[in-house]
């Protein structure tokens, strides 16, 4: 385990600090001590490299879109991937070569231009390929994982770039075998369809459209991470539990602090503008000890949380991901 911090000796003293509510969608989290951004794979192995050697933890950060930065902030190195920005599409074959900070609608809307089929459901999706690859990415029937071939990972505990196939990276729904804190995935690689006809074409065109217009009507648009937790089964999701039980009512919806419930989606919680990190965890440990209590299900959170807890999140986090302990 690597828990010390950086001394002024660190090689990450001249980056720059920042505020973790700038890096995520929710936009809350203390302070980022020391925020690399990295623009090329060799110039972000050389900064993992560089943490393994002076033993500080690493923290990555893709759009931030499925993150809760914990309200004491981010100790050690945090690499934001956003600007890992390769694309190398070959509209022949439908393989497609993406770098890890590249957002998944821009990949989306340019495999749509080379006429690559496949890709409509990350339109939308408001993270990065690597978050996706991390996280399994998915919606509308389809997730990441069916049209990964491999992804170049950096792993901290071999100190090399590894290329790990499908089999390798044992997705789920939501998972895979990514650990953030041990491995980076700097690029992966996809296949895609490569669609023969304007009419397959026009479809694409039309899936897209549609899959954009169902969020505008479904999602919120205040700052939020996305579903909270993952759903117990299909047949029950969480958001259909949480609104039986009254939590996004307008008038009388959950909230904790500057965080509720939203009125448009029950397992999407929005920050009210001051809202914390304590204020999201205490109001999933409300929503998860609900849904037990009501309809026995024991839910498990799909946002993960980034950074040093305060001694009240720890407790927080201890109800919500036991097995984080
Ligand atoms: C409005 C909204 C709608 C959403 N809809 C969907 C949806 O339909 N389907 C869905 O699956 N998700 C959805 N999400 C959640 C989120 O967008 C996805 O999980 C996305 O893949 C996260 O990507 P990210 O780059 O933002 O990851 P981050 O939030 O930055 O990171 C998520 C996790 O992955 C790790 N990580 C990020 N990049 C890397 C990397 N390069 N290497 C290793 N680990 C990494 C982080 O450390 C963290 O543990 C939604 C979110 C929002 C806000």
């Amino acid at each position: 385990m690597m828990t010390r911090t950086p001394t002024s000796q660190s090689p990450f003293s001249a980056l720059p600090s920042a505020l973790g509510s700038k890096w995520s969608t929710y936009k809350l989290g203390g302070p980022i001590d020391h925020l690399a951004r990295p623009t090329t794979t060799d110039q972000a192995i050389g900064y993992l490299q560089q943490a393994i050697n002076v033993a500080v933890p690493v923290t990555v950060v893709g759009w931030g879109s499925n993150s809760i930065i914990a309200d004491p902030g981010i100790r050690g190195l945090t690499v934001l991937t956003r600007d890992l920005q390769h694309m190398a599409i070959d509209a022949n074959t439908g393989v497609a070569d993406l770098g890890a900070g590249l957002f998944l609608g821009t990949a989306s809307t340019q495999l749509q231009k080379k006429g690559l089929g496949g890709g409509a459901f990350w339109v939308g999706i408001p993270g990065t390929v690597g978050g996706a690859v991390a996280m399994n990415a998915g919606a509308m029937g389809s997730d990441t994982a069916k049209h990964l071939i491999d992804a170049t990972v950096y792993n901290l505990a071999t100190q090399q770039a590894e290329v790990w196939d499908k089999a390798r990276l044992q997705f789920a729904y939501r998972h895979s075998a990514i650990n953030p804190q041990q491995h980076v995935v700097l690029s992966a690689r996809f296949a895609f369809i490569p669609l023969e006809t304007q009419s397959l074409r026009d479809e694409l065109a039309q899936q897209m459209k549609a899959n954009i217009d169902f969020r505008r009507q479904h999602h919120p648009t205040q700052p939020n991470g996305g579903s909270v937790f993952q759903n117990p089964n299909p047949d029950n999701p969480v958001g259909r539990l949480l609104d039986q039980l009254g939590a996004r009512d307008p008038e009388t919806g959950w909230r904790e602090g500057g965080i509720r419930i939203s009125p448009v989606h029950a397992n999407f919680m929005i920050n009210t503008g001051t809202g914390t990190a304590t204020d999201l965890l205490r109001l999933m440990v409300r929503a998860k000890r609900a849904v037990k209590q009501h309809f026995g299900f024991t839910i498990h959170p799909e946002n993960r949380f980034l950074g040093q807890p305060s001694a009240e999140e720890k407790d927080l986090l201890a109800e919500l991901e036991p097995s984080r302990q």
